[in-house]
């Protein structure tokens, strides 16, 4: 019987300099070493960013053997650039999106065209449809966001599970939860999805936090409360090494924990830095990522 190991995935952002370009490009040939099955890549409101993002898809694309995951957001967009956005990605190479809302910035007083992100699952479903011939009849593989915490805007967890089973029927294949420091919580939200009719994979979003600056700044902006006995750890660690191994050392009781409730896969919030994801992937007790599907050599002779 052949074993399923749990799908392996990586988030990445666009480079905001040169320096860190550079260290990207180092990161990228790292995470590579651990045959991921996709990296995503984040989308950002503001114009120059998008283009950054349209870029390292390209890299990733043509420059290596990693299958790039698009993220996409409403915010900022009418239709009829979204529809350029999917058609323009497809046209890279890309096969697979994560259709986001985005968060609407204070300022924002106009309504968005599209509201929510099930609308872009439609969306891109359409462009799908009408540009099969192109896609050699393939499928496009489309992801959401799921919220173990709820999200900020919902009225309580049951809305969120509701919205999320909205997005599996508009044609969502799977979901990438959005970062918990609690087993318990990404439990629970896969209990209750799966209760209410959700079948697609919940995938949970991992972060080794190495520093209490970036915990609390990620807090803030998810609106999480800040985990205290973690922070307190970080607060009271001696040096840098020492953070790097507190941060590695939560990060894989998660994994651990997430792939005993039966976890689908583990998709790694890098925050474009290597260390931490692959020293938690040595530690983690599953056959190692780097020897995957790597065909025996015999089987390639007559190539
Ligand atoms: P939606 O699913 O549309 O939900 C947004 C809110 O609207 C929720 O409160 C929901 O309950 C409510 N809602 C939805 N549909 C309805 C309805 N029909 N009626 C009433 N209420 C409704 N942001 C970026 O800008 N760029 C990124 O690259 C990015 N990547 C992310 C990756 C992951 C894995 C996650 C979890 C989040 C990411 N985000 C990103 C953040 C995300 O854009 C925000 O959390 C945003 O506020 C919500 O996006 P959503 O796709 O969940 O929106």
């Amino acid at each position: 019987m052949t074993t399923v190991h749990p799908a392996l995935s990586y988030e990445l952002y666009p480079p905001r300099s040169h320096a860190s370009c550079d260290s990207l490009l180092k990161t990228i040939t790292e995470l590579e070493q651990t045959n991921p099955d996709y990296v995503s890549v984040t989308y950002s409101g503001d114009a120059q960013r998008r283009q950054k993002t349209l870029a390292l898809l390209d890299h990733l694309v043509h420059e290596t053997s990693l299958n790039p995951l698009a993220h996409l957001i409403c915010v900022g967009h009418s239709v009829a650039d979204l529809e350029r956005s999917v058609r323009l990605i497809l046209g890279l190479g890309v096969r697979g999106f994560l259709a986001l809302r985005g968060d609407i910035p204070p300022e924002n007083t106009r309504p968005l065209e599209l509201p929510f992100a099930r609308y872009l699952v439609e969306l891109i479903r359409r462009v799908e449809r009408e540009d099969f011939a192109h896609l050699a009849a393939g499928k496009v593989s489309i992801g959401v966001a799921a919220y173990p915490h709820k999200h900020p805007e919902s009225s309580s967890l049951l809305q969120d599970i509701e919205i999320l089973l909205s997005k599996q029927r508009a044609g969502a294949d799977f979901a990438i939860t959005q970062v918990f420091f609690e087993t318990e919580r990404y439990s629970g939200l896969v209990d209750a999805a799966r209760l209410a009719g959700v079948q697609m994979p919940i995938i949970p979003g991992i972060m080794p936090v190495t520093s209490l600056t970036r915990l609390t700044k990620l807090c803030e902006l998810a609106g999480l409360e800040v985990p205290r006995e973690l922070a307190h750890r970080l607060e009271t660690a001696s040096d840098s090494r020492e953070l790097h191994r507190i941060g590695v050392e939560h990060a894989l009781n998660q994994c651990r924990k997430v792939l005993d409730a039966g976890a689908p896969g583990l998709h790694f919030y890098t925050f474009n830095e290597h260390e931490a994801v692959l020293d938690v992937l040595e530690e983690l007790d599953v056959p190692r990522y780097s020897n995957r599907f790597k065909l025996p050599l015999s089987d390639l002779q007559y190539l």
